[in-house]
Order: structure tokens, then sequence, then C-alpha cells
């Protein structure tokens, strides 16, 4: 059983994934990716991973995206929380949820390969495994998130997403939402519904917009070509889409990430999706008001890997990014893509 141990001093909860074990000898060579043979995740291997959450087909019956819990989880799902204090330390056993989406059954088409309609199917997993797990009330957080290329921890190259759920708020995510909170008790206002229009004025950290998303290389940009997808309109719920919604979704994320694999050479990369957390799709069922369907604003974040976090990063939390947003946005946005007949 996995295990959750609380930092005291950082005041961060780590996960001890004692299903992943891994002796020292394991560490002192990175192991290739694999070249799809015998991959699990590849179409008539499905035996081979555990059953089907569930799965998005096309018209003939054979599948667009699956979902499977993940063979090794850093969490699962059976058992009770049993947080306990150990001496001064406090603990808690490694419940959540772990899964895999599998995105195509084609282990060599990436995502931004796919057409439309297929990365909304992607989307539409996503969307319901946040509504099916949001109702286990020991969750508090769902992260959606995808790993690109070995630099970016991604240890099978068949393309596809994770999703871990977590029993406490990450730490990452309740500093965002305590700063929107805080923001919106002053001003009344969202804090990204603000962000978004000094960038549509400013316009110049702008990679992609069209009527209902954005997209944008935020002001403090921590690394080089980091950038920031957002919906116009204030919504803070990714759960509450409609398929149009998601469609329209697939469209933008699919343009920013081919921007991105054309200019920068199918550079390593992660995205991760901050939405409302399910505690408060908790609340929200059981009739409880909360601000953050006014003071949150879900957004994907996309941190290409093109520098290495050091040890100053790693010592002060600052990071230093050789490439100002303005810069990278310029870029981004001047990309010819194919489909693009005006460039
Ligand atoms: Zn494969
Ligand atoms: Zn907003
Ligand atoms: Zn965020």
């Amino acid at each position: 059983m996995p295990e959750l141990r609380h930092d005291p001093v950082q005041k961060r909860w780590v996960i001890i994934a004692t299903e992943r074990a891994r002796r020292p000898q394991d560490f002192v060579f990175s192991q290739p990716m694999d070249n799809g043979h015998d991959c699990p995740f590849c179409a008539g291997n499905e035996d081979a991973t555990p059953p089907e959450l569930c799965r998005i087909n096309y018209p003939d019956g054979t599948w667009k995206a699956r979902c499977i819990p993940n063979k090794f989880p850093a969490l699962r799902v059976e058992g009770e929380l049993e947080r306990a204090a150990v001496g001064q330390y406090d603990r808690m056993n490694g419940i959540g949820a772990h899964e895999v989406i599998v995105e195509s059954p084609d282990h060599n088409k990436d995502l931004p390969d796919l057409g439309v309609e297929e990365i909304a199917a992607v989307l539409r997993i996503y969307r319901e495994r946040l509504i099916d797990l949001s109702r286990d009330i020991r969750l508090k957080y769902i992260l959606i998130f995808r790993n690109h290329g070995a630099r970016a921890g991604a240890s099978l190259a068949h393309p596809h997403s994770q999703l871990i759920a977590t029993p406490i708020t990450p730490r990452t995510v309740a500093l965002e939402l305590e700063s929107a909170r805080q923001h919106y008790q002053v001003k009344e206002r969202c804090i990204f519904c603000d962000i978004i229009a000094q960038e549509m004025q400013e316009h110049r950290r702008l990679v992609l917009v069209d009527h209902d998303f954005v997209t944008w290389c935020p002001y403090a940009s921590r690394f080089p070509f980091e950038m920031m997808l957002a919906p116009r309109r204030h919504n803070h719920d990714f759960s509450a889409l409609t398929d149009a919604d998601l469609l329209k979704l697939a469209g933008h994320l699919r343009n920013v990430l081919r921007r991105m694999k054309a200019s920068l050479e199918d550079p390593a990369y992660n995205f991760l999706i901050h939405t409302a957390p399910a505690y408060h799709m908790q609340n929200q069922r059981s009739g409880w008001g909360s601000t953050i369907t006014l003071d949150w604003h879900w957004h994907i974040e996309i941190l290409p890997k093109l520098s290495n976090a050091a040890g100053f990063e790693w010592g002060t939390g600052f990071y230093i990014n050789p490439t100002p947003p303005e810069d990278a946005a310029a870029f981004l946005r001047e990309v010819c893509l194919d489909e693009r007949a005006q460039c």
C-alpha cells in the first residue's frame, strides 16, 4: 500500500509509492523508451491492460480512446485513509486513483496528429472521469496531466495522458485557489478573467485566440515557451463543459500543440489541467455554498521541457527563464501551420 507522508517544514505531502518500488541500482541507467514492440496500449493488446473504465468508440465499434487503471498505481482506490500521527509526523494510506487515458489505438499518432473529433474524444474521457471520481468523498483533488517525451517523464511512447486523484488538495493548487479567493474578496472579480482581459488588450503575449479560448505566455513564465490556455468566458469547472465546448477546445488545443511541435522540433512537455477541486463538486451536490464558482477559472498549463531546473531553482523556488514570454509568444504566433490558408 502506498503511503502519504507530510513534511512539516515544507508543509507538503509526498507519496511514497511502494508498488513502484525501485532498488537503488535501478536508477543508474535511464531506461530507453519502448519502440512499440508488445506495447500494452496498442490496438489488439487490450488484454494486457487492467479492465477498462470507459471508452469512446468509432461508429464501427473499434475504440478511439480508452481509460484504464494504471498497472503500477502511485495511489490505490481500495482501502481506508487511516490518517495517523507517527511521532511528530503525519501520514495516511495512499488512497486515491491513478488512471491512464490511451489517446489513440495508433502507437505513432501523437495527440496533435489526431483529428479534432479524436482529440475531443480524449477530452470527453477527461470529463467523464472527473465527474465519476468526484463522487468519491475521500478524494479532494483530481489532476489530469500529459507527459510527452522522456525528458518530461513519459515512460511509454504510446500517446497517453494520466489522472491522479489525491485525498488532499496539492499545495500548488491550494495556493492558486487561495490567491483567486483573496482577489475575489477584495475586488469581486475573477483574477483569471482580469488576466485574460489584460492579455487580450496588450496582445504581446498572446499565442492563439478564437471565439471561445485563449492561449498566452504568462507574464511571469517560469520556463521558455510556457503557455496558459483558458476559456475566454468565466467558467470554474472543466467537467461542466458540453460536447460542443469540448469540440471547440479540441480544435484550439490541437492548434497550440501543433505550433509547439512544428516550431520547437517536437519538444518534451507536460500539460496539466487545473479545474475546480473534487471537494467543491461534492459540496455543490450537497448544496453547500462556495465562491469557487465565481473566483476560480479552469485552465491548462503547458510546460515545455527545454531547460532544466537546477540548484538555484530547487533551493529557492525562483526560476531563471532565458526566453522572455513576449518573444516566445511572438515566435509561436507566427508559426505557419498547413491548415491556415493565410500564412
Ligand atoms: Zn502502442
Ligand atoms: Zn474567470
Ligand atoms: Zn494553474
